[in-house]
C-alpha cells in the first residue's frame, strides 16, 4: 500500500527488537511518533523502550494482524524476518523495504546473482546447491564457503584451501545452499549507508572505512581514509544498486577494496552497524532517515559535521580470566568528545554487541587516537 505523508504522533511498526530497532524507537520518539516493536524476546533492547511491545514470533498471525491494524507504516531492523511477513503486512499498511528486496538481501546466492545481473562489480563466486557444484582445485581456491541464509558477523563461514576442504565444510553446514567465494587480498573494507525514498531521491552518508575482528565489525572511521576516487565510486555504486533494486528504505552496502578496484560484498536492508557514526557526526542519522522514509517525510541532510571513529563494545569487554568485570565506564566518559551508547542488554556474552561509542572532532588523527585510548581504558 502507498500513502501520503504520515504525520506524528502516528504509530509506526518495527520488526525486530535489537539495537537497530532501539535506535529507531529513539529517533521516532524524538520526532513525535510512537512505535510498536515485534520481537519474541521479553527483554529486547527496542521492546523495552517501545510504546507497545508485541512479544511474539515474526510469523505470529495475531501479532501481525495487530501490527497491520495499528501501525501506519512498518519497517525492519532484521534481514531474517520472513519475507512473507513483509508481504502480508504490505497488503494492508505501508511497508518499507519491500519483501522482494529483503528476499534478495537475505539469500547470498540471490544477492550475488543480482549484483552480477545489475552490472555491479563483484568477486568470483559459485552457487553451491550440491557437492558436485564445488569447483575442482584451481583458481577458485583459497576460498570462503558461506551458507546462503542466516549468516552474520562471520558465522556460517569457513575458509577453505582446496576442494577437499570445501567438501568437508559443506558437510559441516549440513549441505545447505552455500556460495563459494574466491578469497580476495583485501586492502580495505568500506561501506555506504543510504536512504532512498519512494520518489527515487537518495541521500547517501559518507563512505566509511571498516575493520573487523573475528568476523565482527570492530571500528568504523568516517570519512574513510582512502582515495577520493574510491570513496566517490562507492557512493555511485551504492546509489546504482539501490536504484536497480527499486529499494525504498535505509540500505547498507559493504564493499571490498582490492588495489584500485571496488567490489560489492553484501547488502543489509536496514540501518547498518557501520552507520552508527551518523548518530553523533551527521546532521540526520540513519535511524531518523528510516523514520523519514517510511512516513513519506522528506529525507534529511546526510552531511558529516565532524570526523568520527566508532568502536563496537562486545560482551568480551566484561569477560576476563573467567570472571565478569564491569568495564571502566568513567574512564570512557572522561573523554569529552566521546558519545557512549549502551543497548541495555543484560547478559554480556562473547561476541555479543553490547554497545558502541563514537569519538567526534575536527582533527581525524586526534579523533582516532582518542578512540584507541578510550577503548584500551575500558578494561
Ligand atoms: P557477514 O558480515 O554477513 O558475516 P561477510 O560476507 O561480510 O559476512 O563476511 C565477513 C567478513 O569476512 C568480511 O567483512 C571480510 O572481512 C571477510 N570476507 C568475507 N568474504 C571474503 C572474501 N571473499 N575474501 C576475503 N575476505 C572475505
Ligand atoms: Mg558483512
Amino acid at each position: 500500500m502507498t500513502s501520503s505523508v504520515i504525520q506524528p504522533p502516528a504509530m509506526l511498526g518495527m520488526l525486530g527488537g535489537g539495537q537497530l530497532g532501539r535506535f529507531f524507537v529513539i529517533a521516532a520518539h524524538e520526532m513525535g511518533y510512537k512505535v510498536t516493536v515485534l520481537d519474541p524476546d521479553q527483554n529486547s533492547p527496542a521492546g523495552m523502550i517501545a510504546d507497545v511491545h508485541l512479544c511474539a514470533a515474526y510469523d505470529d498471525a495475531a501479532a501481525l494482524k495487530t501490527m497491520a491494524e495499528t501501525c501506519q507504516a512498518i519497517s525492519t531492523e532484521f534481514e531474517n524476518v520472513p519475507a512473507e511477513t513483509l508481504a502480508t503486512l504490505a497488503k494492508s499498511t505501508v511497508v518499507h523495504p519491500s519483501a522482494d528486496a529483503v528476499a534478495i538481501a537475505q539469500h547470498r546466492v540471490k544477492e550475488k546473482t543480482f549484483f552480477k545481473e545489475a552490472g555491479l562489480p563483484v568477486g568470483p563466486f559459485v552457487p553451491v546447491m550440491t557437492e558436485s557444484d564445488l569447483p575442482a582445485d584451481g583458481e577458485m581456491y583459497p576460498a570462503v564457503l558461506k551458507v546462503a541464509r542466516f549468516g552474520y558477523d562471520g558465522k556460517g563461514q569457513a575458509r577453505v584451501a582446496s576442494r577437499e576442504q570445501a567438501v568437508a565444510a559443506f558437510q559441516d553446514f549440513k549441505q545447505e545452499v552455500c556460495v563459494l567465494e574466491k578469497m580476495l587480498p583485501l586492502d580495505l573494507e568500506v561501506s555506504v549507508v543510504l536512504a532512498r525514498d519512494a520518489h527515487g531521491h537518495i541521500a547517501a552518508f559518507p563512505t566509511a572505512e571498516n575493520s573487523h575482528l573475528n568476523g565482527i565489525l570492530d571500528v568504523s572511521i568516517a570519512p574513510a581514509r582512502c582515495s577520493e576516487v574510491i570513496k566517490a565510486n562507492a557512493q555511485e555504486l551504492a546509489k546504482k544498486l539501490a536504484t536497480k533494486l527499486n529499494y525504498v528504505g535505509v540500505l547498507g552496502v559493504e564493499f571490498f577494496v582490492v588495489g584500485n578496484q571496488l567490489l560489492v560484498n553484501e547488502i543489509a536492508p536496514r540501518p547498518h552497524n557501520s552507520g552508527h557514526y551518523t548518530i553523533d557526526a551527521c546532521v540526520t542519522n540513519q535511524f531518523e532517515q528510516q523514520v523519514r522514509v517510511i512516513t513519506g517525510q522528506a529525507l534529511g541532510s546526510p552531511r558529516l559535521h565532524s570526523d568520527a571513529v566508532m568502536v563496537n563494545i562486545l560482551g568480551d569487554s566484561w569477560l576476563y580470566s573467567g570472571k565478569q568485570v564491569e568495564p571502566a565506564w568513567d574512564k570512557a566518559f572522561a573523554h569529552g568528545n566521546l558519545k557512549m551508547h549502551l543497548y541495555g542488554k543484560h547478559e554480556p556474552r562473547k561476541g555479543r554487541k553490547m554497545g558502541h561509542f563514537t569519538v567526534i572532532g575536527d582533527d581525524a588523527q586526534a579523533v582516532l587516537n582518542a578512540a584507541k585510548v578510550a577503548r584500551s581504558e575500558l578494561h
